[in-house]
């Protein structure tokens, strides 16, 4: 192992520094291992059940008028995450497209989107109207409120009370914390937010921004209440395979408007070629409770020897998981900077450039990215990003084997090592 991890460019005290906060991770890693045990059965019954054959990979063209492999694998999503309906598609271009269509399907002027969880993800912000943006929520007279969290993170169920009214007519709640400080909720939590905000206002209409989260726990948030979730096919739930696309599964009335929003009005579910994409996503869904686990261990590995040097780590080295992302402050640009190139360097595809930091529409300041992936932007491939502010943190994600996060991991720590801006010999 020493050999081949050394003509990888690791030492052998990072590699040992690596190995000896392996040791204590065996328990946390036998639990990975048996959600996503359950979880591939969960996929495979779905699959079993739906009866998908090899005409299902044959995909269509043009209109894409009976596509079996299309509504087969619209089937299998609805079966695994436990809903009446499901609308998979490579015409879905990322997360935040999936997220639009489900919220301007089943919004119309006059109604309230209420966020009990505070702000958003980024590229919401523009879809809803919270920044004006041509064609968003807000444009056709859909009005929007938000109740922050409190301080400690859990919800603020009086003023979510409060903010519930006869406009109301659909809750967003992001499952993972995204580029915010907050904790990721639980699937539990969001089930016990759902039942308080449906014992309030019962036809109220429950949609879970379900990114980063597919296959961590045993349950998905569809388990305990939510009316719709939804997800990109380049993050967990494509499993690394899938090359485009996103999904929405939850009720039949609110993915049959989704498909109309989708496509058109009166067109629906029925359209929509599959063109040669279905066998990546159907393998992919088959493989993505182990790519899951991989990414899961990779996050845990990282909190658990950042920790141990010293720097806070979000989620922190022992807490529970609930998606796959890990965050690390760095507290300078230099480490920031290191990290990213090590993540780079330890990639399968371009692993030769080195990232620079650069000025990004959107952020106020620098940032720099790293991923060497095989499907252009895909996060649930090894890679990571910060912007270059204080406190410099690292976001830092996937690896579509646990082998390969944990290079990656090792990797980094190597240019810290290497540039004198860490101390193995403080542990
Ligand atoms: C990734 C992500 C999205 C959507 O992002 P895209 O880049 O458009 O796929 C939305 N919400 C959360 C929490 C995410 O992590």
């Amino acid at each position: 192992m020493g050999y081949i991890y050394g003509m990888l460019g690791i030492s052998p005290q990072v590699e040992g520094f690596g190995e000896r906060i392996l040791e204590g991770l065996k328990e946390r890693f036998t639990e990975i291992d048996q959600i996503a045990e359950y979880n591939q059965a969960k996929v495979l019954r779905a699959m079993q059940e739906n009866r998908v054959s090899a005409e299902c990979f044959a995909g269509s063209t043009g209109y894409g008028y009976n596509d079996q492999g299309r509504e087969v694998l619209e089937k299998v999503y609805a079966s695994c995450f436990h809903t009446e309906a499901a609308l998979v598609r490579p015409q879905i271009v990322c997360g935040t497209h999936a997220l639009a269509v489900a919220l301007s399907a089943n919004l119309v002027t006059g109604d309230e989107l209420l966020s009990p969880v505070g702000k958003p993800y980024d590229t919401l912000e523009e879809v809803i109207g919270i920044r004006p943006s041509p064609c968003s929520l807000a444009e056709y007279g859909i009005t929007y409120r938000q109740v922050e969290l409190l301080e400690d993170g859990s919800f603020d169920y009086e003023n979510i009370k409060k903010a519930i009214h006869s406009k109301t007519k659909m809750v967003t709640i992001q499952r993972s914390k995204g580029y915010q400080m907050r904790p990721t909720f639980s699937v539990e939590q969001i089930g016990d937010l759902i039942a308080f905000v449906k014992s309030i206002k019962p036809d109220v209409i429950c949609m879970v921004d379900n990114c980063y989260g597919e296959f961590v726990e045993l349950q998905e948030p569809s388990d305990v209440g939510a009316d719709m979730i939804v997800g990109s096919l380049i993050k967990n739930p494509g499993g690394g395979l899938a090359p485009v696309g996103g999904y929405i599964c939850g009720k039949q009335a609110y993915i049959d408007r989704c498909a109309y929003r989708l496509s058109a009005p009166g067109l629906g579910q029925e359209v929509g070629a599959s063109l040669d994409v279905m066998r990546s996503l159907y393998q992919g869904f088959f493989l993505a409770p182990t790519v899951a686990a991989g990414a899961l261990k990779g996050a845990i590995f990282a909190a658990n020897i950042y920790e141990k040097l010293g720097f806070r780590v979000i989620p922190n080295s022992t807490e529970s998981r609930h998606d796959i992302i890990q965050a690390v402050e760095l507290g300078t640009a230099e480490r920031l900077i290191a990290f990213c190139e090590g993540i780079q360097a330890a990639a399968p595809v371009d692993s030769y450039v080195v990232p620079e930091p650069y000025a990004m529409p959107g952020y106020n300041s620098d940032v720099i990215m790293a991923a060497g992936a095989f499907i252009q932007g895909s996060s649930i491939e090894l890679s990571a990003d910060g912007p270059l502010r204080e406190p410099y943190s690292v976001y830092f994600q996937g690896g579509l084997t646990w082998y390969h996060a944990k290079v990656g991991i090792l990797k980094s720590l190597q240019y810290m090592y290497e540039r004198g801006l860490v101390s193995l010999h403080e542990v």
